[in-house]
């Protein structure tokens, strides 16, 4: 045994896996190395090594010993065969061969990006300055503009280039970037200024720069943008040449979501909606407090009025939403039409759980013995907070899932209600469980829903299509079993 001297714990990076007697003039004894992983109670993962005598085959060894023999050190005295804690990183090293460092060149070594702020403030006056020159104009304080025609007072902050320019070069750069924010020189400082009131018009219907022969401005010429940069009021011409398709076609052949089908005044950009949407799920940020840092980022200092199009701005979430997810389903290549969506057709589904026909074999039934793999465990939860005021009636507001995703659909739901309204609910026993003995207890004065209930997959915790609906008043079972009963 080469490390027959060792005592204690084992290194990290065994290396012996045969166990051959010290005397030269015996053949050798092979061992086979047995390694164990155990969970101890402490949670850490334990390894136990063992050693089992193995036979060569003969004629690899044409003295092959006694396979009776044991292993030269006992397996109790091995110091291999104590329960060490697990690392599997050490573990990789040994599996992979890779050489033991010396401890010299495991030393870290100290560079300037381990202290970087240390590094960064020698340099902290000219960051400074830097930040001030970005306030005047820089370079450009004596320089005409590069047409020659007239004096460069015109900034972009959108922008790569910080170059000053003067207003029709501005206005020449910014047909494929309407929606830039521009800030003019007014002698010892910069004043935001809008493209628009600076003469710049977005024609639609016609590629950028060219003018329609029969522009028709938009309603009132009072047309907003929401963009990732801000609340941008803007001069917007639609087409009304022979080429002349609705204003909202237009709008959306632009990538723009249009507030309304009649005479928009209004329109959010698809990026915008696109950013909002990943911000609402990775930030938990609200609609309300998108749209007014939007409105601060337009105007941080507060003077100008705001315009406030928060309202508007939900309903073209809502509806970009739905067009999205029906896009997402695959709804928008079917023949029949959005409007052949059936139930639950927009749920996404529980990738995990059993699903006949897709990731189930094509006997599952007939095998009883393997049957039980493929059950669903199903959960029910309710949240009788989550109140909802009656904002608009169905007729003002109607809901454009009816049904698709995981929502049950409303009528039909509204009509079990009312076939099982009698149903007394029955008593919970369980001393912390309040809220089933509390059912219609509760004011729902003014609410459109007084909770919600829901199926999940007791597993993976994702929600069932339609397996989500209303309470009306209280945690009543009736109502939650409804959204089992649909499915
Ligand atoms: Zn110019
Ligand atoms: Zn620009
Ligand atoms: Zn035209
Ligand atoms: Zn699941």
């Amino acid at each position: 045994m080469s490390q027959s001297g060792h005592t204690g714990c084992p290194s990290k990076h065994p290396k012996l896996v045969r166990h051959t007697q010290p005397d030269t003039t015996q053949p050798s004894n092979h061992v086979n190395r047995h390694r164990m992983f155990s969970l101890q109670p402490s949670s850490q993962l334990a390894l136990r090594t063992s050693y089992i005598p193995a036979t060569l085959p003969e004629k690899e060894d044409e003295n092959a010993v006694d396979t009776d023999a044991g292993p030269t050190v006992p397996t109790e005295d091995d110091p291999w065969n104590k329960m060490v804690p697990f690392n599997p990183s050490s573990e990789v090293d040994n599996v992979l061969g890779a050489p033991e460092m010396p401890m010299a060149e495991k030393r870290c070594r100290r560079t300037a990006g381990d202290t970087p702020i240390s590094s960064w403030l020698p340099e902290h006056q000219m960051y400074m300055n830097k930040f001030l020159r970005l306030e005047g104009r820089g370079q450009d304080s004596d320089t005409p503009c590069a047409c020659g025609v007239e004096d460069a007072m015109f900034r972009c902050q959108d922008c790569f280039s910080l170059k000053l320019a003067c207003r029709s070069c501005t206005i020449g750069l910014h047909h494929n970037s309407p929606l830039h924010r521009i800030k003019e020189w007014r002698g010892r400082f910069f004043h935001p200024v809008s493209l628009k009131s600076m003469g710049l018009r977005i024609q639609l219907g016609h590629p950028p720069g060219i003018t329609c022969r029969r522009p028709t401005p938009a309603f009132g010429d009072n047309f907003v943008i929401i963009n990732v940069h801000g609340v941008h009021p803007t001069g917007l011409d639609f087409c009304g040449c022979e080429q002349e398709v609705s204003h909202f076609k237009q709008l959306l052949h632009a990538c723009l979501f249009p507030s309304t089908v009649t005479d928009p005044r209004m329109v959010a950009t698809f990026a915008v909606l696109e950013f909002f949407h990943i911000l609402s799920f990775k930030s938990k940020v609200s609609a309300y407090e998108f749209y007014h840092s939007l409105a601060w980022w337009t105007d941080n200092t507060g003077i100008t009025p705001i315009h406030d199009r928060y309202s508007v701005f939900l309903r073209i979430v809502h509806e970009w939403r739905n067009i999205k997810a029906l896009k997402h389903s695959g709804r928008g290549h079917h023949p029949a039409g959005i409007g052949s969506t059936q139930d639950g057709d927009l749920a996404i589904l529980c990738p995990a759980c059993p699903h006949p026909g897709k990731n189930l074999p094509t006997n599952w039934e007939t095998s009883p013995p393997t049957r039980w793999k493929y059950a669903l465990f199903l959960a029910i939860d309710a949240n009788f907070r989550l109140k909802h005021w009656m904002v608009l009636t169905d007729r003002k507001g109607p809901g454009l899932s009816q049904g698709w995703g995981h929502f049950v659909e409303e009528n039909e739901y509204k009509q079990y209600l009312s076939n099982n309204g009698e149903t007394l609910q029955e008593k919970s026993n369980c001393v912390s469980h309040n809220a089933v003995n509390m059912a219609d207890t509760k004011s729902s004065r003014g609410l459109a829903a007084t909770g919600v209930g829901t199926v999940d997959c007791t597993c993976h915790n994702m929600k069932l299509a339609n397996g989500i609906g209303d309470l009306q008043k209280g945690e009543k079972s009736t109502r939650i079993g409804m959204t089992i009963d649909t499915r």
